[in-house]
């Protein structure tokens, strides 16, 4: 399983106190190895995850090989009064047209004068009738320290609260309210790259909804941790059933049930977790070697509009019910499959090898080790093929791998199998004087099969150039295994990330714009302008009649975009692109 993973030495993982079981159960599965401080280096594993945030040395510190489960400075999102403060921000720039998904918040004490003018002109317009406040002590969570009211006679605060207007009128389900956990994965921050899970998790409260009650939490708050504690938790509820947490899944066949636009609501949340990270993007160092799990709390209101209740850091992983073991699981392993680890992510070398690494930057690797040497030769066929070779000094790990052509699937394709060095296959020779630019060979290696595709003539140029710098290729190549769709199906650019890894769905970018937009610095105005326009383009697609099977196929044959970008579906999500309406186009 550790071979299929990287092709090499297993893979290994290092688990803060603390972090999640489901993490190491999966990992253990796929064969990877927890990492041993008392056995290993400390540079020794390829993952570190943790609940909390890392040390900033955890950044400066990291190797090549390794990853990290967090970004610096994630708390722009994460954290409900800088959320509200970004938000509103970008509702003054952007428009309230664009940012009207987040509830109106104030951060108290600070915004007290504000909350009460807007509290007063509510009471005074609609005599009260219909406001209703939400308090959220701004460092807790899990529901800790929530309450609601209507008067504010009843607002009483010893720390910093957030106040939000409360959505009143809930999408309730036989009575019962309930939000969306939508899972995402920010891949990187520069280029934006962000990813939304297609299984997450609908949350419910366990008891009736009622305004007539604004004390009963088990009615209003929809968190597991509340919920698991309610008396009403066990039973089997109308629709609902036992428990408090149905999938997405479950969801969606409900709203098939109902006859809803599932499609549209999807969209609008997609939306929602693209704007919302374009206001903390300018603010969050891009690192290549780290990803952001977040989760995202979707409240559906009774017109079936969306809205963000907050964002998560480390959304809680534990597994309570069934609901939570089909959903988690697959995240985890959908998850270890984003962060796109390599054959050559096993190839921790230990101690003697780091030493040879500088820092200025970037991780160097000096130019006489002969990491990954690739030599071109004919094939009888006289095709051109690039043989692999990766040798090492360490002698526990010498280690060498050929890469066999494998003709019968195209000239490009290689299979692979590990040999053993001393092995006189005259594939693998004359590497050691060969020291190459492996950046700038463009190298591409899939985890499973070992597909090397491209070369170019820079490559043949580097290769006897003893002097050169031996670069190793970025961990951030954004080329996945797409099961679903395949990656650079209908376009040869070779940098833009996959519309699906497992049940992950390609978010953003969504054209090539915004593909432009998000590269060395992320252009926030130009990528909002893309929001807007593809916002309005679905909507009058959506709003038009039902479309027959051939309008479909002529608008989508017209979208001429190398994103094929995938919207939520049971099983088979449809490109984005089959969504639009040939009218649309011609906009
Ligand atoms: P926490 O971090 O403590 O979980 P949340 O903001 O997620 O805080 O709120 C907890 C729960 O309270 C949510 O899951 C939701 O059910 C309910 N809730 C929070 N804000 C609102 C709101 N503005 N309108 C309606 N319900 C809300």
């Amino acid at each position: 399983m550790a071979e299929k993973e990287c092709g090499f030495a297993p893979l290994v993982f290092r688990l803060h106190g603390g972090a999640p079981l489901v993490v190491r159960e999966v990992l253990l599965e796929r064969g990877w190895e927890e990492y041993d401080e008392d056995e290993q280096e400390e540079g020794d594993w390829n993952l570190y995850w943790r609940s909390s945030g890392f040390r900033n040395s955890d950044y400066k510190n990291i190797l090549p090989w390794q990853r990290l489960n967090h970004h610096l400075k994630m708390t722009h999102i994460t954290h409900k009064d800088y959320l509200a403060r970004h938000l509103r921000r970008m509702k003054s720039a952007f428009g309230a047209a664009l940012y009207d998904f987040s509830p109106a918040a104030f951060i108290l004490p600070n915004e007290y004068t504000k909350f009460l003018g807007v509290y007063t002109k509510n009471r005074t317009t609609d005599g009260g009738k219909s406001c209703y406040w939400i308090c959220k002590p701004v460092h807790l969570s899990r529901g800790r320290g929530i309450f609601l009211f209507k008067d504010i006679k009843d607002l009483v605060y010893d720390s910093s609260v957030i106040i939000q207007r409360y959505i009143s009128n809930p999408l309730l389900i036989s009575g019962y309210k309930f939000d969306l956990r939508i899972y995402v994965c920010v891949k990187s921050f520069c280029p934006l790259v962000i990813y939304m899970h297609q299984e997450g998790l609908v949350r419910f409260a366990t008891e009736k909804y009622t305004l007539a009650s604004l004390d009963n939490l088990y009615s209003h708050l929809t968190n597991t941790s509340i919920n698991k504690f309610g008396l009403c938790y066990a039973m089997d509820k109308e629709r609902v059933g036992r428990g408090c947490k149905w999938t997405m899944s479950k969801f969606r066949s409900f709203l098939h049930k109902q006859d809803i636009n599932e499609l549209l609501l999807w969209h609008r949340i997609s939306n929602i977790i693209t704007l919302t990270l374009l206001a903390a993007v300018p603010c969050i160092p891009s690192n290549p070697n780290c990803l952001e799990l977040l989760g995202f709390d979707i409240l559906i209101d009774s017109s079936y509009k969306p809205w963000l209740l907050e964002v998560n850091h480390s959304p809680a992983l534990s597994l309570d019910c069934p609901a939570d073991v089909t959903v988690k699981k697959g995240l985890i392993n959908d998850i270890i499959d984003l962060m796109n680890y390599r054959m050559m992510d096993g190839f921790r070398q230990k101690e003697d090898l780091r030493k040879r690494y500088t820092r200025s930057g970037r991780w160097y690797l000096k130019p006489q080790i002969p990491l990954l040497p690739k030599t071109l030769h004919a094939t009888p066929s006289g095709n051109r093929s690039w043989n692999r070779s990766i040798s090492t000094s360490s002698s526990s790990q010498d280690t060498v791998l050929c890469s066999v052509n494998d003709c019968a699937r195209n000239n490009s394709r290689y299979a692979s199998r590990p040999v053993h060095p001393n092995s006189k296959s005259t594939m693998c020779s004359g590497h050691e004087k060969a020291p190459q630019k492996l950046e700038k060979m463009n190298i591409e290696v899939e985890s499973d099969d070992l597909k090397l595709t491209t070369l170019n003539s820079t490559r043949q140029a580097h290769r006897n150039t003893p002097s050169s710098v031996f670069k190793l290729p970025s961990l951030h190549i954004h080329k996945l295994k797409s099961p679903t769709v395949p990656w650079n199906r209908r376009t040869q650019d070779r940098d833009i990330p996959p519309c699906r890894v497992g049940d992950f769905i390609l978010t953003f970018p969504f054209n090539e714009a915004t593909w432009k937009a998000s590269q060395d610095q992320v252009d926030v105005k130009a990528i909002v302008n893309e929001v807007r326009k593809l916002t309005n383009r679905l909507g009058s697609s959506f709003n038009e009649k039902k479309r027959t099977k051939a309008d479909s196929s002529q608008s989508c044959n017209a979208v001429r975009d190398k994103f094929e970008f995938l919207l939520w579906g049971p099983k088979d999500p449809p490109l984005l692109s089959e969504c639009y309406s040939s009218n649309s186009e011609t906009k």
